[in-house]
């Protein structure tokens, strides 16, 4: 296993991160609240996590991830006020929660794997473990932790000597963060107190409610992540994920929680993802004018290129978001893809199916130029110092234009680039794949050019939603015998047979 280094919220500093029982790592990352579509603000954190769980197992290391997924009590403040978002979901459609939540589940996992985001392995819905839940807050009743108050149980951070230990910030500064203007809650003994479970629900149409030994009711928002972590992956995580406004109060509420029913530390390193902001701010389900990647699609991108631009910059950097920075990445990863098209031709690899390393077999007749082993050992090297320092994707793809300058075989360039895009998971070799099969169709340069310049036209018009123009481009290059299909890598063209 090769060394990680990540920064860490609970020590403020960038930390090697040792897991418990290497090569296992036991990994969590929140969930979404699935009373809408995830927005490019919520899925740049979620590719970042990706790239983390890809580049841990690139490591060596074995990822065992857990992911929540959020369909109760998620309240629209992250605190215990506002509107119930699950609720506030099916008003909006006139559908029952239960039809919202399955929804916008199976919308988000959708979008991820247009992303490449894998699925962790273990994904469970908060309805799903509502008896957990139950016993743990019994438990933090009998120590003391918790109490009742108004119908409701909270839970009593005056208890614990270090509640503000993941923020670390002024304790005075949170408080005041504490929103203070909308239902205050007389119920609690101290303003940081959170609810475990709501029974006197300020929620008369609360579609979702199970019986409980307070009374029927439904849990608070964070006790969920704290059980569903700990009932798939024991008494201690090694890592957990999520996007920088979660630090407080989610994740601070789920260590106070956790920690207090486990009686030991809980989670050693957290790893937060920075916002995608808009020029009015950060990007939020709540303003609902916000972007998703079928909208995205809708304008002509392909998915990736969005992942492409979030890979492009640190992790732990807020990332502005408008269309000219998208168009930017979008020029580059299509500058990437052609490059990468041309070492396909030039390798001349068999292109029936997905590239390996046999396809890539170095020839002893070009050794002298090409000692792959020595080479490799020395750009993965390379590559290892970028992203094992605290994830730095752009300069790992420093690392991949370094590899398609450097002096070597075409061959070995793919074969070192293919191994990086474990990591990446931009699909690069079978993006150029589908590039190269339309070279191979035996059209001129000059032709494949005017083709390639047609289709970006069209990839313009349809941005532009002149849906005419698009459809005149492409009745156009069919009248020249020449077919477009719109696919998950975005244009292809062949010869119509
Ligand atoms: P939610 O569905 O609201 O529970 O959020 C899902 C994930 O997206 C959480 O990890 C949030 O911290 C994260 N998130 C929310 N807004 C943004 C944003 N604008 N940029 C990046 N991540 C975000
Ligand atoms: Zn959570």
């Amino acid at each position: 296993m090769s060394k990680v280094f990540l920064y860490n919220t609970l020590t403020n500093k960038v930390d090697e991160f040792k897991p418990e029982n290497p090569p296992e790592v036991k990994m969590y990352t929140c969930g979404p609240t699935v009373y809408h579509y995830a927005h490019i603000g919520n899925l740049r954190s979620y590719i970042m996590e990706d790239v983390l769980e890809r580049y841990l197992n690139y490591a060596g290391y074995r990822v065992n991830r857990v992911m929540n997924i959020t369909d109760v009590g998620h309240l629209t403040s992250d605190a215990d006020t506002g509107e119930d978002k699950m609720l506030k979901g099916a008003k909006r459609e006139h559908k029952s929660v239960m039809e919202i939540a399955k929804f916008y589940e199976d919308a988000f996992f959708s979008d991820c794997e247009k992303l490449n985001i894998k699925k962790p392995e273990t994904v469970e819905p908060a309805t799903g473990c509502i008896s957990d839940f139950i016993n743990v807050i019994e438990k933090l009743e009998e120590k003391d932790f918790a109490y009742k108050a108004g119908g409701n149980v909270y839970f009593d951070t005056s208890k614990l000597d270090s509640y503000y230990k993941l923020s670390n910030q002024n304790e005075e500064e949170l408080k005041s963060a504490v929103r203070e203007d909308v239902d205050v809650d007389e119920n609690k003994k101290n303003k940081t107190d959170f609810v475990l479970w709501f029974t006197k629900s300020k929620f008369d149409n609360q579609e979702l409610k199970w019986k409980s030994p307070w009374g029927t009711g439904y849990p608070g928002w964070h006790i969920e992540c704290s059980c569903i972590g700990m009932k798939h992956l024991g008494e201690t995580l090694d890592i957990h994920c999520g996007g920088v406004d979660n630090i407080f109060p989610h994740h601070t509420n789920e260590i106070a929680q956790s920690e207090a029913f486990v009686g030991h530390d809980w989670c050693k390193h957290w790893f937060h993802v920075q916002h995608l902001n808009v020029d009015s701010g950060k990007m939020s389900k709540s303003d609902n004018n916000f972007l998703t990647v079928s909208l995205l699609e809708e304008k002509g991108y392909n998915p990736l290129a969005y992942r492409f631009f979030c890979l492009q910059s640190h992790y732990r950097k807020p990332l502005l978001f408008n269309f000219s920075n998208l168009d930017n990445a979008a020029q580059s990863f299509d500058k990437l893809l052609k490059r990468l098209n041309a070492l396909v031709k030039e390798a001349e690899v068999k292109l029936e199916h997905e590239l390996t390393d046999e396809d890539l077999v170095i020839e002893p007749t070009e050794e002298p130029t090409c000692k792959f082993d020595e080479i490799y050992a020395m750009y993965k090297a390379k590559f290892e110092e970028a992203l094992g320092n605290d994830l730095n994707t752009a300069q790992g793809f420093t690392v991949v234009y370094d590899v398609l300058k450097a002096e070597i075989c075409a061959r070995a360039k793919l074969r070192i680039i293919n191994d990086f895009d474990k990591v990446f998971a931009l699909d690069l070799v079978n993006q150029a794949k589908s590039l190269s099969d339309n070279a191979e169709t035996g059209v001129d340069d000059e032709k494949t050019e005017f083709i390639l310049k047609k289709i970006e036209e069209r990839k313009a018009a349809k941005k532009n939603k002149d849906f005419a123009t698009a459809d005149a481009i492409r009745d156009e290059l069919l009248g020249m015998g020449i077919e477009l299909k719109d696919t998950r890598e975005g244009t292809v063209w062949s010869v119509v047979k």
